[in-house]
């Protein structure tokens, strides 16, 4: 930043402007300052499983921790040229047909011609004590990335707001544990819903579940207060709300459908506006992001390199 607040590129505004340094916007960063463009990640420091110690199902980075894997990656987007703003962004402002102004809660700013967003999703838990203190360390929610580890255990789930993510991880749930049981905590399930859940062998339970703690004795074990007294479990999983955090997208104008800005092949609706990652797809895991960083990243390059 220069002494008016203003970051730039040896006083040109940046070819591109990276909002979100997880794993989608810094694997684009990367790859952006590979192919010589001028590029700024500005990242709040908060990737979606960033209370994990551990990821799963990366490929030569088995079990390592996201923040390392992240702090390496900025790293290298600094290596390679890259400027690295921390700080959280509040607004776009459009400054020309393909210009941006972007202002940081600072009040810090930064000029761009392209604005990549990259700022993934928050997970709205089920408002029950102990749920969010665990997050990421005995309370899950994906299958693919946690189940491997709780094979064989009993696993209770805990409802919420989201019935159909929900009767979807507890089904498939029972493919790696030994049970699972569903504490349905007032959620509204057809009767395909329950149905599907018992012929897949989920127990349901109607004891309300209050609070959750930690077992102490084994490493990813819980204990579920209930009205009807305490249970055991050797994990939890719970079905959170996916809530974008697509607010710039929106103040934009982007296009949205069923709750989710739109994008082909990264691209927005609006020109010089390109999305990636968790907050325009809840389902990628973090193989999913780097790969779609990398490749929104090509596409932005082929993009400018076309238009002149
Ligand atoms: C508990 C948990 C465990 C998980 N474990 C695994 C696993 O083992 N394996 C796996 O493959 N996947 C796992 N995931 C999924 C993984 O976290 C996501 O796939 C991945 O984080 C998505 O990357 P992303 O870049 O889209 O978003 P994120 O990694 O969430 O990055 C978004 C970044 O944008 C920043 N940001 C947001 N708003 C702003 C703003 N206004 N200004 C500036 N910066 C902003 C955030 O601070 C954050 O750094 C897990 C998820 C959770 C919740």
């Amino acid at each position: 930043m220069d002494e008016t607040g203003e970051a730039s590129y040896a006083g040109q505004p940046f070819e591109v402007i990276v909002v979100g340094g997880g794993f989608a916007g810094t694997a684009a960063a990367i790859n952006l300052a590979r192919a010589n463009r001028t590029v700024c990640l500005i990242d709040a420091g908060e990737p979606r499983n960033r209370n994990s110690d551990h990821m799963h199902g990366v490929i030569g980075l088995d079990g390592e921790s996201p923040r390392e894997l992240l702090s390496r990656g900025h790293s290298e987007c600094l290596a390679y040229g890259g400027t690295l703003v921390e700080g959280r962004v509040s607004s776009l402002q459009r400054t020309a047909a393909e210009g941006w102004s972007v202002e940081l809660e600072s009040g810090e700013r930064v000029t761009g011609s392209q604005v990549l967003v990259a700022t993934g999703i928050t997970d709205r838990l089920p408002q029950v004590p102990g749920l969010r203190e665990m997050w990421g360390q005995r309370v899950f929610h994906c299958p693919y990335c946690h189940g491997y580890e709780v094979n064989g255990k009993s696993i209770g789930v805990v409802g919420g707001e989201n019935p159909g993510f929900t009767t979807r991880i507890s089904t498939l749930l029972t493919k790696w544990a030994d049970s699972v049981t569903l504490h349905v905590n007032g959620m509204d399930l057809t009767t395909e819903q329950r149905d599907r859940l018992l012929d897949c062998g989920v127990q349901l339970s109607y004891d309300e579940v209050v609070q959750v703690s930690p077992d102490p004795t084994e490493s990813l074990a819980v204990e579920m207060v209930t009205a009807s007294g305490a249970v055991r479990y050797g994990t939890c999983f719970t079905g959170p709300e996916f809530l974008p955090n697509d607010h710039l997208l929106r103040q934009a104008g982007c296009a949205v459908a069923d709750g989710w800005v739109q994008t082909a092949g990264g691209k927005t609706s609006e020109p010089g506006l390109w999305a990636v990652g968790n907050v325009v797809s809840s389902p990628d895991q973090v193989s999913q992001a780097l790969g779609s960083g990398a490749g929104v990243a090509i596409a932005i390059d082929q993009y400018l390199f076309d238009r002149g």
